[in-house]
């Protein structure tokens, strides 16, 4: 073989090691990584960099090459915030990029889920809240307030969620939330046990299954019960009920708190 062939063979050997991991990254929802033409603006804005090296830029490089380490830790270090997303040139969707590759690694097991995100992740699947906290515990943080279930003809649903629904420190910001509601003669109520984690993180952690589950349930409660308008305390409720359950068939005001 000539010797200019075989230097252009190899160095595309090296340059596409594994072009089936990058179809299984675009097959999982990853296709903005076409976009990225390796500026490093992303990197520069990512605030891991404050505290520790998170090379963005490189994570969307070797998912373009098909190099991706789907074992490595960095797979995970994504907060979802967004800010990467906002001064990208391109307009590449980095959070859609770092969900499917941890879709791949949750859906086809060819990585290593932290013990901690596998553990809530079982415990959302089960229970329907991170905690693993019995469902019909779930409005216990209401007891004292003397608040009404939410039936067809309730003005408002207050949909507080996990974390303030059974965290012992942070119940106190659905408590304060419904006094003032109820300070302010609002008409509302809530669903108690009918309601499920919102399910918005652990579709971002790529659990898009049991992101699917959740939101069918939490609509279907909504549905069932004539809910037209949420009052919500996590933004991550106020985002998925707002972005993403529409186009699941959930249409319903959403108003967070503040
Ligand atoms: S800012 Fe956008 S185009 Fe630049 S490296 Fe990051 S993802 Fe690629
Ligand atoms: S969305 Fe993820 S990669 Fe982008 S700046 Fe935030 S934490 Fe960093």
């Amino acid at each position: 073989m000539p010797i200019l062939e075989s230097a252009v063979y190899v160095e595309m050997e090296v340059l596409s090691p594994y072009k089936e991991a990058t179809e299984v990254i675009i097959g999982a929802g990853g296709e903005p990584l076409r976009l990225c033409y390796q500026c490093g603006i992303c990197t520069g804005t990512c605030p891991w960099n404050l505290v520790r090296s998170f090379i963005v830029r490189r994570i969307m490089h070797e998912a373009q090459l098909g190099a991706t380490d789907f074992g490595n830790e960095q797979v995970w270090l994504c907060a979802t915030c967004r800010a990467c997303v906002q001064r990208c040139p391109r307009g590449v969707e980095i959070i859609d990029v770092m969900r499917a590759v941890r879709r791949a690694v949750v859906s086809l097991g060819i990585g290593i889920v932290p013990d901690a995100l596998r553990i809530s992740a079982k415990n959302i699947a089960g229970a329907g809240n991170p905690l693993g906290e019995a469902p019909e515990k779930r409005a216990d943080w209401a007891k004292d307030l003397g608040l009404k279930k939410f039936s067809p003809g309730t003005e408002i649903l207050y949909f507080p969620c996990c974390i303030p629904a059974y965290d012992p420190d942070v119940k106190k910001v659905s408590q304060a939330t419904a006094t003032i509601l109820n300070k302010l003669g609002v008409d509302f109520g809530i669903l108690g046990s009918e309601e499920r984690c919102c399910g918005e993180a652990i579709r971002k952690a790529g659990y898009e299954d049991t992101f699917q589950s959740l939101a069918q349930s939490n609509i279907a409660a909504f549905n069932d019960n004539g809910v037209k308008t949420v009052v919500v305390s996590s933004p991550h409720c106020y985002h998925t009920f707002k972005n993403e359950y529409p186009e699941l068939g959930g249409k319903f005001k959403v108003i967070h708190i503040t």
